[in-house]
């Protein structure tokens, strides 16, 4: 089964050859753990799992890397600003270490509620320095490197491919992008690798190094922790479009610099959420959490199916009214897929149309994860009457590997008391053959919300929703 990607690289939409058969490495860059995420960063980690699920659809074994980093991240991507974590600490008045453990445990119950099927290798900076170290000392022996003060900055004019992958002319990009300040540098391309005291004296989390005390610049990490575990050459990796200019640009740096050779074979990027026509950011002042949408009675499920009803490489405007849209047809998807589990008698579908739906499933979401496409393929299954119910049960489940809304837990809710009164009523009606009174108990319950269908070994209910 073949699989296609837009390559941030080639700008184009490629097919996907892995570097060695059946296999994928995977980064995908993670959290920053100074502060909850917010919705905004989980679309990010929502399209990466897609990404992950459909190579494991494809049969692929893929091994999917994420880091924490829990220092190092300035304030701008950049090297502007204040330490995050330090920030942090002062705000919560807490270590910085306490900062980064609670901020991570929440972080991956967020990704658990959103069902993401967690990486196989969690890797966290502070527990790789010298590992970084070692790569930056690589750097200086290549000649890709010059120290100041006490910092150790990468020398972006001796990588002659410096911005290839946002594919901006080098110097002028950088002035426009990045206003920055800090006069050691040779080129406001350059960036840190090391920290030394020299730019917070009052650093908490700093370790020895060859270069004084202080700590890694942020970019760093990726370079040294993804060769650490997925080698020098690496299939996919992946992010948020805001970190094409920057982040991922000085790793393709470091790490083509120092290996002198390409790195990443696909690189992809996921656009923005946005809220008011402003990109959900915390310095924006804009963010939601998980829990914000828990308190006005959504469950992370239906932000969800949000982040699959928009392609990833567009934008996906947050509304309340979007989310309570996405609830909707989340849950009457859940009660017709109820209607279906439940359903008894024999199958007679075609095998031929649930190939087609099986093909149209498939092409939609292996062509740069076509969600919006693979939902439409799903509702059309799920309203099509020569379709048996069993049928359907058994497609949404195969649909659900790369969906993942957790079809197979779905659990019917219970009915208010006089509604199973009444289904109770029907059925007793229906015995005795009352069909008439049985007819005008169904509409009842119709107007009540609740759908009865008979079927020639009884009779089921769902419950109907705005959409229907
Ligand atoms: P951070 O924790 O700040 O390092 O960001 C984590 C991830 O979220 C990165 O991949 C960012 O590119 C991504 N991200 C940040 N803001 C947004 C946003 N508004 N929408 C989508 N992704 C975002
Ligand atoms: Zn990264």
């Amino acid at each position: 089964m073949d699989i296609y990607f837009f390559n941030t690289l080639s700008r184009q939409v490629e097919k996907f050859t892995p570097l060695q058969p059946g296999k994928v490495g995977f980064y995908a860059c993670g959290p920053t753990v100074y502060s909850s995420a917010h919705i905004g960063n989980l679309r990010t980690y929502v399209f990466e799992d897609i990404v992950r699920r459909t190579l494991q659809a494809a049969n692929y074994e893929v091994q999917h890397v994420m880091n924490v980093t829990d220092v190092g991240h300035l304030e701008s991507d950049a090297d502007d600003g204040d330490d995050k974590m330090s920030l942090a600490a002062q705000r919560e008045q807490k270590s910085p270490w306490e900062i980064a453990k609670a901020y991570e445990k929440r972080f991956f119950a967020d990704c658990e509620a959103l069902h993401l099927l967690p990486p196989n290798v969690i890797c966290r900076a502070t527990e790789h320095i010298e590992l970084m170290q070692q790569f930056i000392e690589g750097l200086q022996q290549k000649g890709l490197t010059y120290e100041v003060d006490g910092n150790v900055y990468y020398s972006t004019s001796q990588f002659e491919q410096y911005g290839k992958l946002w594919g901006g002319g080098r110097n002028q990009d950088c002035q426009q992008a990045r206003v920055e300040s800090d006069p050691r540098k040779q080129n406001p391309c350059d960036f840190v690798l090391w920290f030394s005291q020299s730019k917070f004296p009052h650093q908490i989390m700093k370790w020895p190094s060859p270069w004084g005390e202080g700590f890694p610049g942020w970019h760093i990490e990726c370079s040294a922790m993804a060769s650490r575990y997925l080698g020098e050459r690496i299939d996919i990796h992946a992010g948020g479009i805001d970190h094409v200019s920057v982040h991922h640009t000085n790793e393709i740096a470091q790490s083509e610099g120092l290996f002198g050779h390409k790195w990443v074979n696909y690189w992809l990027h996921g656009e923005f959420l946005v809220l008011h026509k402003e990109k959900m950011a915390k310095s924006q002042g804009n963010t939601l959490t998980l829990q914000t949408l828990r308190d006005h009675g959504f469950d992370p499920l239906h932000y969800r199916y949000l982040c699959l009803t928009a392609h990833y490489r567009k934008q996906l405007l947050f509304s309340w009214e979007a989310l309570q849209g996405a609830k909707n047809s989340f849950e009457a998807l859940k009660n017709r897929a109820l209607s279906w589990k439940f359903a008894t008698g024999t199958s007679q579908t075609s095998a031929q149309l649930l190939q087609q739906y099986r093909n149209t499933f498939w092409q939609a979401v292996a062509h740069d994860l076509g969600t919006p496409s693979a939902l439409a393929c799903l509702w059309d299954l799920a309203k099509d009457q020569t379709v048996s119910k069993q049928d359907k049960w058994t497609l949404i489940q195969e649909f659900d590997q790369i969906l993942g809304l957790g079809v197979a837990s779905f659990t019917r809710p219970q009915l208010e008391p006089h509604l199973q009164k009444l289904i109770d009523e029907r059925q007793h009606l229906r015995q005795n053959k009352q069909w008439q009174q049985a007819d005008q108990l169904r509409d009842q319950l119709l107007q009540q919300g609740v759908q009865v269908q008979d079927t020639p070994t009884g009779s089921d209910w769902y419950l109907c929703y705005r959409d229907e």
